[in-house]
């Protein structure tokens, strides 16, 4: 494994910014908070921490972000988004806002609050390609992936356990090139494997 510490942004407008800022340091990356185009400019991979979609697409509209932002995704720039991360991530978000914009660095579609009212919040055990043993996930009125495009990679789904419901075998973590996205929340859990994956990805991508 390469000693390099990538330098990765951590979209700073909204959201759980704390908690990805400490698992990547864990993961053995220098980690910036990003809210101006400059700071954006300084580091090689970008997380979009969860929240709120719509709130953060607004927060980058008014930040001046939203042009620099998808400029970079395209070019390459490695990316890793968790629930509302995910969503601002997606090629389509269904059940959202009118004036909700899209990164779109991932050809995916993606339902937000998919799983529901009354599944609101909840915690599951999953297979993650990549990742030994299973990984806990916490899904916090998390979307799911209704569509992926053929470029995409899925890395993860909700088991097919009779609780589960209608969410048995929902996509909930895919990847495409060296763009990440998870419907849940790896950095609440204190599991960095994740981050790991997204930091070796930077790592080889500089
Ligand atoms: N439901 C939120 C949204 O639409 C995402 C929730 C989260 O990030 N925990 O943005």
């Amino acid at each position: 494994m390469s000693v390099v510490q990538p330098l990765v942004g951590v979209l700073a407008l909204q959201g759980d910014v704390r908690e990805h800022a400490a698992m990547l340091e864990r993961a053995g990356a220098r980690v910036l908070p990003v809210r101006r185009a400059r700071e954006l400019s300084e580091v090689d991979g970008l997380v979009l921490p969860g929240g709120e979609s719509t709130t953060m697409s607004r927060l980058l509209e008014s930040f001046d972000l939203l042009e620099p932002l998808t400029e970079r995704i395209e070019a390459g720039m490695p990316a890793f988004g968790s629930c509302a991360g995910m969503i601002l991530l997606a090629k389509q978000a269904l059940d959202g806002r009118p004036d909700q914009r899209q990164l779109g660095g991932l050809d995916i579609v993606v339902r937000r609050n998919a799983f529901g009212r009354q599944v609101d919040s909840f915690e599951e055990d999953l297979e993650f390609s990549g990742i030994d043993g299973p990984l806990h996930a916490v899904f916090i009125r998390a979307p799911w992936v209704e569509k992926v495009g053929d470029d995409v990679e899925v890395l993860a789904r909700v088991p097919e356990t009779p609780a589960a419901g209608a969410a048995a075998g929902r996509i909930v973590a895919v990847r495409q090139g060296q763009v990440l996205a998870t419907a849940f929340h790896p950095e609440l859990t204190g599991d960095e494997r994740v981050h790991r994956l997204f930091v070796e990805l930077v790592r080889d991508k500089r």
